[in-house]
């Protein structure tokens, strides 16, 4: 079972050190956060392993490390500079700010219709498509198209503020530049200006021709990045899913453009071949396909150069639900024509393109195709993701609650007949909202149907579900069920190997034993050569397994008295919970063999 919701892999995060709020000591810094010990490890793991699968593995991607901070032009023709925008909407009487988009995406269907007849009664037009997957971005549009008034058709609508969940009192809609600027050199005057990346992407354009030249490569190849983007976000939140500063992961593929010959693989079939591949990453590492899916931007909404976008999105727990992972992008020859001083028929692309005259720029990104012998400018199949986003994803599909002990008798009763007296006071209250009282009465049915000694991690998720803690039993009941959690079962991250922070942690049974201790150390060195590894001797035997296992630690050696007789050693494994000896000098063939994978070497 993944994990129920967002909380428990947030209080986890938390509380084993994978990550800390920004800036505690000071107060904080609104939706920043740092890694710690673990969080680190786990993000270096994800990096190492979209590396591998995006470089190593292949013969045609090539690496590149370009700075944070790139000449002003870089965004100026990149089109950043005028148009990274989005749409920003204030409640003048909460104070509370949103992204337009967002906002919409709140609401009920029955205030967006409202919103939709009072924009139609206000252009006497009817061009909304109120199709499921375009009504937002229409809405956003005829906002913007109103210029004036759409503050005003916002509040008659009754748009609700999230945060109040009362109807607000809004401003007309504007758009705020998400790009950072700080000054670049001693003088803060407008010469000096730059940006903060918001992609790692344009590092890559502009060095086309380098990687392109100095690796002899010709398209089809890719350049991949790994690095920090800046994007002064309007609603940043939901833990580490939406920050300000963030980690991406991007590649750009460069393709030959069309029209293609018989058999050439063409931009489509390149895009869909990407699609395939980032899907496959995540269920390689251990993501089930039935939380994930390919959503394909519907061709109104994309933007001019874009030929298609397809997001991959991943059912989230909770209230966040289905939402973007990654997105992958036909940009056709939009990127390499923009950073272009000329490329051929310079007038026409630069025209469709909605382009302007590059001046600046003293290169021309082309190659030169031998067999058409021309220059021709290549286009771009780019797979973006952050690290951020597919760690959190990784966490809450390894979260798992698990029976360790069966309760005892006395207390499954005792939970069994709470949770009964629970629900009846959920069906008598007058103090919920009738959905919110079906979903938990619902699921607590089929709850109290089940043997509830093995349910109380449902519990503890019917608990969470809108509206459940305002009835005044649920305190009782989530008191008992924490309690029975905590002593009969264990938390424990069922991580793929190569992601897990530690690979293996080393015991000594006894941590006043000299030489018990000192063979623990040595256990943990030899391992330490080749794995992260460590060494822990805080606790019970018992209790450092399970701490263990809720971070995830795939493996745990116990040193104890016959370790000194007979040179071998417990390892115990996480998922199973079973144990075998294993001969000292043989540890580190034995994890050789748990540590190698099948390395997918793909053609492309
Ligand atoms: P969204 O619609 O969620 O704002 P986007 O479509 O603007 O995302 P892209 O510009 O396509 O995102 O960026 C590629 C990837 O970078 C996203 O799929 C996401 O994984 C990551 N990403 C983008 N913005 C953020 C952010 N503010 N915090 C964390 N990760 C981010």
């Amino acid at each position: 079972m993944p994990a129920s919701s967002l909380d428990q892999v947030v209080s986890l995060c938390k509380r084993r050190g994978f990550i800390y709020p920004g800036s505690a000591i000071y107060g904080g810094l609104a939706n920043s956060w740092d890694y710690g010990p673990l969080g680190v490890e786990l993000a270096r793991n994800v990096k190492q392993q979209w590396w591998e699968a995006m470089v190593y593995r292949r013969d045609d991607i090539e690496g590149l490390d370009s700075g944070i901070i790139l000449n002003r032009k870089v965004w100026k023709y990149s089109g950043h500079e005028g148009g990274f925008n989005d749409p920003l909407v204030d409640n003048k009487e909460s104070k509370k700010r949103y992204r337009l988009d967002h906002l919409l995406e709140a609401q009920s269907a029955a205030t967006l219709q409202k919103l939709v007849e009072l924009i139609r009664m206000k252009t006497k037009a009817s061009e909304i498509d109120t199709a499921p997957d375009k009504l937002i971005n229409g809405l956003v549009h005829a906002l913007f198209d109103l210029k004036s008034s759409a503050g005003e058709l916002l509040t008659q609508a009754k748009i609700v503020d999230p945060e109040t969940d009362e109807p607000g009192n809004w401003t007309e809609p504007r758009q705020f530049n998400m790009m950072f600027s700080t000054q670049f050199g001693v003088t803060a005057d407008e010469e000096n200006k730059v940006y903060l990346r918001p992609e790692t992407a344009q590092g890559i354009f502009v060095n086309f021709k380098h990687v392109a030249e100095t690796s002899r490569r010709k398209p089809p190849f890719g350049v991949a990045q790994i690095g920090k983007s800046f994007r002064n976000e309007i609603t940043p939140g939901n833990f580490i899913f939406r920050t300000r500063e963030f980690e991406q992961m991007e590649m750009e593929f460069f393709i030959p453009p069309p029209p293609y010959a018989e058999g050439e693989r063409t931009d489509d079939e390149w895009h869909a071949h990407w699609v395939n591949e980032r899907f496959n990453w995540y269920t390689d590492l251990g993501v089930s396909p039935e939380r994930l899916r390919k959503h394909n931007h519907p061709k109104e909404v994309l933007s001019h150069y874009s030929k298609a976008t397809t997001d991959i999105e991943y059912r989230f727990p909770g209230s966040l639900g289905f939402a973007e992972l990654e997105g992958i992008a036909n940009r056709s020859d939009f990127d390499l024509t923009a950073h272009s001083r000329e490329v051929p028929n310079n007038t026409e692309a630069r025209e469709r393109l909605k382009l302007p005259p590059n001046p600046d720029s003293v290169e021309n990104l082309t190659f030169f195709d031998q067999e058409k012998k021309q220059h021709i400018v290549p286009w771009v199949i780019e797979p973006a993701v952050g690290v951020a986003r597919p760690m959190l994803v990784f966490l809450c599909e390894a979260f798992a609650i698990e029976l360790v002990d069966e309760l005892p008798e006395a207390d499954a009763k005792r939970a069994g007949e709470q949770l009964a007296a629970y629900l009846k006071s959920v069906e008598k209250s007058e103090n919920l909202d009738d959905g919110d009282k079906k979903a938990i009465v619902d699921y607590g049915r089929q709850l109290a149907a089940m043997e509830i000694g093995k349910a109380l991690p449902q519990v503890s998720a019917l608990l969470e579900l809108k509206g459940a803690t305002r009835i005044e039993l649920s305190k009782k009941l989530k008191g008992l069920v924490d309690k029975l959690i905590e002593t009969n079962y264990r938390t424990v991250l069922k991580l793929d190997w190569r992601l897990s922070p530690i690979k293996v942690a080393v015991f000594p049974l006894k941590k006043n034993e000299d030489n018990i201790v000192t063979l623990a150390r040595k256990v943990r060195a030899s391992l330490a050569a080749h794995w992260r590894t460590v060494y822990d001797d805080t606790g019970a035997i018992g209790k450092l397994y399970r701490r263990q296992d809720e971070i995830g630690t795939p493996y745990c050696v116990t040193v104890d008295f016959e370790s000194l007789k007979e040179n071998t050693v417990t390892v115990r494994h996480r998922d199973t919970m079973a144990q075998e000896r294993v001969a000292i000098h043989d540890l580190v063939p034995f994890f050789s063999r748990k540590f190698s994978h099948p390395a997918h070497c793909r053609e492309a």
